[in-house]
């Protein structure tokens, strides 16, 4: 018998927008995660197999105008942002999404968790501990009506913006080598819907919003500071990771970093090469804990959301990173926090 794989509590995936783009509707979706596929990186075997026992699902409206890189001979890119979105469209994806999401929970193949003690429940029965998440709040209108109503129906953490402008905040680029200090930041009603996440118990992700957001949500919200899926930007200077001061500020509001997996954000080339290797992801996550501390640094793998090292290539491969973690000296308690125990302790801490 094999040793049981270390659980890992993961704070970015994109499984429910790849359930969503899959052909043959929703019973069809919920099956591809409960009995598991050839494909993707997330369902319910690849997750108990690789110990990822639970993670931030996002509900992630998709832009069907962005577009791809255009690299120069340098791999040098600079893609522009995706067009608005409206807002009745985006709420029916983001429905439909949390829709899925009900369904898997009701065919028993995770569990969505609206508290801490919720997560650690599923977790100790072996079931995942899924937190709905929204990247993108396009769905929500100015009245933020639907942010009370998500709320209710399970929605525990949500990014104002992912690449692309909203009423809410402005998104950061998809850009190699560029700065996050792309444009303007929150706006009036970005403030408003950052306050309402703190009054009702809402996690506020800074990912993919522009440096000036991040400090408009670190001046607006009381919560931790929390980057879900970024990297960090003296190793890989994408504007989609984060800048020393940004880590400085995410350690000062005992905030954290979940790494991102996306091999673009974590390569010195910036390129999309999936021969990417561990130890590019161990430089990452010594700069983090050196820079922001072990009790600021977490996965945030983007799953299912990104092309990832192939030597990982899916939650089933999770274990190669954690094997990596343990012979570069992370064990023990730190590897405890690094996997799970620092997720855990922010979540609760927000949304109780
Ligand atoms: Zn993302």
């Amino acid at each position: 018998m094999t040793e049981a794989p270390i659980p890992v509590f993961d704070g970015h995936n994109d499984v429910l927008w790849r359930l969503w783009s899959s052909a043959g509707g929703l019973d069809k979706a919920v099956k591809i995660f409960t009995e598991g596929a050839a494909d993707g990186h997330i369902d319910a075997i690849k997750a108990r197999k690789g110990g990822l026992a639970g993670g931030l699902c996002a509900i992630y409206v998709p832009s069907n105008d962005q577009k791809r890189a255009t690299r120069n001979a340098d791999g040098h890119y600079d893609t522009p942002l995706a067009g608005p979105l409206e807002r009745g469209p985006s709420l029916d994806i983001a429905l439909q999404m949390a829709h899925i999401a009900l369904e898997i929970e009701r065919a028993g193949g995770w569990r969505l968790c609206r508290s801490g003690a919720d997560i650690d429940t599923a977790m100790a029965d072996g079931v995942f501990a899924a937190v709905l998440h929204l990247e993108g709040c396009e769905p929500i209108g100015a009245d933020l009506s639907a942010l009370s109503v998500l709320h209710a129906a399970g929605l525990r953490s949500l990014g104002p913006v992912w690449s692309r402008n909203n009423i809410f905040a402005h998104g950061v680029p998809f850009a190699f080598p560029k700065c996050p200090d792309t444009g303007p930041g929150l706006t009036d009603l970005g403030k408003a819907l950052v306050r309402e996440c703190d009054r009702l118990g809402i996690l506020v992700d800074c990912a993919h919003i522009t440096e000036k957001g991040f400090w408009d949500i670190a001046e607006t919200s009381e919560n931790p500071l929390i980057v879900s899926h970024s990297n960090a930007h003296a190793l890989t200077p994408v504007a989609r990771n984060l800048t020393d001061r940004q880590l400085d500020a995410v350690r000062e509001r005992k905030g954290i970093v979940g790494l991102n997996y996306a091999v673009s954000m974590l390569r010195e080339d910036g390129a999309e090469n999936p021969d990417t290797s561990i130890d590019d992801m161990l430089r990452h996550i010594d700069y983090l804990v050196e820079r922001v501390g072990i009790d600021g640094v977490a996965l945030g793998s983007d799953f299912d959301g990104a092309m990832i090292p192939a030597v990982i290539g899916s939650a089933a491969g999770l274990p190669s990173l954690v094997r990596g973690l343990e012979t570069h000296g992370i064990t023990g308690p730190d590897l405890e926090k690094l996997c799970r125990g620092n997720w855990r302790r922010v979540i609760g801490q927000v949304i109780g």
